[in-house]
């Protein structure tokens, strides 16, 4: 089995949510509204295995489990571009930089490598070439030109042990959580839980607070200003206004920290 694939940079699928390597989000801070997106995954689903070695597995009843995927995010609503996106809704205004995940697009290393072939469908409305002229890209369930996916998914291990001990703390210290993800991982269309990125702060103490505070807190304001007027992304709205708050908060408690 044979699939074609080619970028048009037709720029329709840089809307919404960019998941990021830890790397990438702290490098685009000044740019990305970031948030931590948690994703169950059942037992029995393909991604189980992947998602519990790059996340973290809950125990339930009954010696049943749910991984979860815990994946820094570029949290913009569907209908905005990222910000990176040039007006005219083509470019990438930071091609020589830009995510991982970008690069590796539209394969996607949170699955086994097995299980791409669904990803290079264009959705509705993306002008991808999936023609007889475009590159074979996945041949027998392996991907032909691997290197991005590979290092994406290096960096995905890397950061593993940070996000697990991250989220087992996080678990641990709000119960809440453990019942929203369990809540969700029932529904059958699945789904996430978003949480604020400030709460992965703590666990990166390579990270300068104040210089991210800096960084982010102009990001949460734009997208908080975005939204205001949009009943629909109410949800965003709210996250960016708390996001700030907290981002405000770090700089005045830090004296001569907002010049
Ligand atoms: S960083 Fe560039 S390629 Fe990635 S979503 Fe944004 S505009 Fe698109
Ligand atoms: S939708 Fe397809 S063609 Fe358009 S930028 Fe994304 S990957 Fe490229």
């Amino acid at each position: 089995m044979e699939r074609r694939f080619s970028c048009t940079a037709c720029g329709k699928c840089c809307f919404g949510w960019l998941t990021l390597t830890l790397e990438d989000a702290l490098a685009q801070a000044g740019r990305f509204p970031l948030a931590v997106i948690w994703t169950p995954v059942r037992q029995g689903s393909k991604s189980f295995s992947i998602s519990a070695r790059l996340g973290l597995t809950v125990r339930l009843r009954k010696r049943r489990q749910i991984a979860v995927r815990i994946a820094p995010t570029a949290y913009i609503p569907p209908s905005l571009p990222c910000p990176a996106l040039a007006p005219d809704g083509l470019l990438c205004t930071i091609h020589g930089e830009k995510p991982s995940r970008c690069r590796t697009m539209p394969f996607f290393p949170y699955r086994e490598e097995g299980d791409q072939a669904d990803l290079l469908i264009p959705r509705t409305g993306w002008l991808c070439d999936t023609s007889a002229a475009a590159p074979v890209v996945y041949r027998d369930k392996k991907i032909v030109e691997r290197e991005d996916f590979d290092r994406e998914r290096e960096e995905l291990f890397r950061q593993a042990s940070t996000l697990r001990s991250y989220g087992e703390w996080l678990l641990e210290s709000a119960p809440s959580l453990k019942e929203e993800l369990l809540r969700v991982a029932k529904k059958r269309t699945g789904g996430h839980v978003v949480v604020n990125f400030s709460t992965l702060l703590p666990h990166l103490p390579e990270v300068d607070v104040v210089a991210f505070a800096r960084k982010q807190l102009p990001v949460m304001t734009e997208f908080a200003a975005k939204t205001a007027a949009v009943p629909a992304l109410a949800e965003y709205h709210k996250l960016y206004l708390e996001c700030a708050a907290e981002m405000e908060g770090v700089l005045e408690r830090r004296p001569g920290a907002k010049g």
